[in-house]
């Protein structure tokens, strides 16, 4: 099952549907996605992601693969969904795209094993880990670079049933490929991922885990769409304003 988060036209109440084909059904009513405007397909306390997760992205960076799996969040507040727009903030000249999976958590999880880490996971949906690199590359702490406003692209719905080991997974800038990998490529497995980071941190239903980007990240300018494709959820598309 597909669930996406939307509102229809001037209305501000959220819906919450299910996606068939090119449709959105709630409760007898159907509509189509033009219709829609698509919301981040959760509400999560927190978007936790995970730093050179893949490594031809460690390499390309010029950075060694961690000994364990390199965590950093994002600020709810910078959630957008699908067809929303990124704003270039200008206080940076170099704007990433980072197409990465991301885990939605279903049930509250706290210091779990690799054993019955998938048990906590309510589904999949696709985030762009929004980056301003030359932030990055300037302070030693993240928060700035990976928080702005508008810089977690994602949706445009959750897949609840996946087999999320080897799925393809694209980024297309202006229609051209730049990243293509596929989730089999991850250093740190899903299981290990939510295990380390429960360890840490307590994960409640809907808080987003963002599993790492493969190599061809590249920047992005005004004006550009950008969107991450991956097997078995879709596509998430945004433009750059
Ligand atoms: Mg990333």
């Amino acid at each position: 099952m597909k669930k996406a988060r939307f509102t229809v036209g001037d209305d501000d109440s959220v819906k919450t549907g299910h996606v068939e084909g090119e449709r959105l059904y709630v409760e007898g009513t159907e509509y189509s996605f033009e219709e829609v405007t698509f919301l981040p397909p959760c509400r999560p306390t927190k978007i936790v992601c995970i730093g050179l997760n893949y490594r031809d992205h460690a390499d390309e960076s010029g950075l060694p693969v961690p000994e364990n799996p390199l965590i950093f969040l994002k600020p709810c507040s910078a959630l957008i969904g699908h067809r929303d727009a990124i704003r270039f903030p200008a206080q940076s000249s170099r704007v990433d795209f980072e197409g990465e999976l991301a885990l939605v958590i279903g049930r509250r999880c706290s210091a779990v094993g690799t054993d019955t880490a998938f048990d906590y996971i309510g589904g999949y949906t696709i985030l762009n880990d929004v980056t301003a690199r030359d932030i990055q590359l300037l302070e030693s702490k993240m928060t700035r670079a990976k928080g702005f406003d508008t810089f977690a692209p994602c949706g445009p719905w959750i897949v609840e049933s996946l087999d999320p080991s080897n799925l393809k997974i694209e980024t297309l800038l202006n229609g051209e490929l730049r990243q293509n990998s596929s989730t089999a490529e991850l250093i740190f497995s899903i299981p290990t991922i939510i295990s380390f980071v429960s360890n840490v941190m307590t994960l409640e239903p809907g808080d987003i885990v963002a599993t790492g980007t493969p190599a061809g990240v590249g920047p992005m300018q005004v004006g550009d769409v950008v969107e991450v494709r991956i097997e078995g959820i879709g596509s998430l598309t945004n433009i750059v304003r």
